[in-house]
């Protein structure tokens, strides 16, 4: 399996693995992309296989799992609070919780999003974390483990999840999308959080191409002082509502590893300046400030900044 910067948590769970205690419910928190599934699987896997060195890949519960369909794994998602775990699947799995495993001596359930549980819902699934059944394993997931509530979280074991240095995960889009710009492909990474999955949308997202080309074309005619250029790069925002923002993360981002590697042509001063003004007009934007004016007021600061002694 592709671990891809979380060995600390898999060693975990390989110990648990070995050990052969299993709990009742565990928590893989992580920002998106981070492999809290990829890993809540692999974890299930090893649990159900009944090969020697678990998981083994080739005996027939591996080999379910590799098809997510092993009778006794489930996963649900809530993708958002509309369609978040109503109470009655909570109360589904809870009964199905309550019947034998089919084939493996486990049944474990994979529940992603729960951030989005509804309050009744969380609440009916913690009885069953109070009285789980022997053979009961729940696997959470959710960004951070704070949008639990506490009564919940105690109850689990926490996997924590980091995100990846940017550097890290230009390397992964370098194998897995050899044929794209290696340019774009650098600030995806960049803009990703540390998220493979994110920068790997973002690569092919041809909006996400000019907005990148668009961030660019910011820090050169910052660099070289064309104040036009500047203008017309931060005109062209108008029309692109949540490109904007996206636009100015990114231009942000560029400056500051500039800054922190010292490979920008300008003083540290003036690029402080830049720092400071971007993060004043993303503040505007996120307050529905008028794009139009925002993006000229910006280009008439950050002129400004760059003309100063
Ligand atoms: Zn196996």
């Amino acid at each position: 399996m592709e671990l891809l910067g979380n060995e600390a948590a898999f060693r975990r769970l390989e110990k648990m693995i070995a050990s052969g205690r299993i709990g009742h419910g565990y928590l893989f928190t992580g920002a998106e992309g981070t492999g809290k599934r990829t890993l809540a699987r692999w974890f299930a896997k090893a649990i159900l296989c009944t090969g020697e060195h678990p998981p083994c890949s080739e005996c027939a519960a591996c080999k379910k799992m590799e098809r997510l369909s092993h009778p006794d794994y489930r996963e649900y998602s809530a993708e958002d609070r509309a369609r978040s775990f109503p109470v009655e699947t909570v109360r589904q799995i809870r009964q199905d919780c309550a019947v034998l495993p089919n084939e493996g001596k486990k049944k474990i359930y994979c529940l992603s999003n729960v951030q989005n549980m509804t309050m009744e819902g969380m609440n009916a699934f913690l009885k069953t974390l109070e009285e789980p059944p022997p053979h009961g394993v729940f696997l959470l997931l959710c960004p951070s483990a704070a949008q639990l509530p506490e009564t919940v979280r105690s109850r689990l074991v926490q996997i924590p999840l980091q995100p990846l240095p940017w550097e890290q995960v230009e390397q992964v889009l370098t194998q897995r999308l050899a044929d794209t710009d290696p340019g774009l492909r650098r600030q995806a990474a960049i803009l990703s959080d540390g998220s493979v999955g994110l920068a790997m949308k973002l690569v092919q997202e041809p909006e996400f191409a000019e907005r990148a080309k668009l961030a660019q074309d910011i820090c050169q005619s910052l660099i070289h002082r064309r104040e036009y250029e500047l203008a017309g790069a931060l005109a062209g925002l108008e029309k692109d509502g949540e490109g904007f923002l996206q636009v100015l993360q990114l231009t942000q981002r560029l400056l500051r590893i500039q800054l922190e590697r010292d490979s920008f042509p300008l003083p540290q001063k003036q690029q402080l300046r830049l720092l400071e003004l971007l993060e004043q007009a993303r503040l505007r934007l996120a307050g529905n400030a008028h794009k139009g004016l925002t993006g000229a007021w910006l280009a008439i600061r950050m002129t400004e900044a760059v003309s100063m002694p």
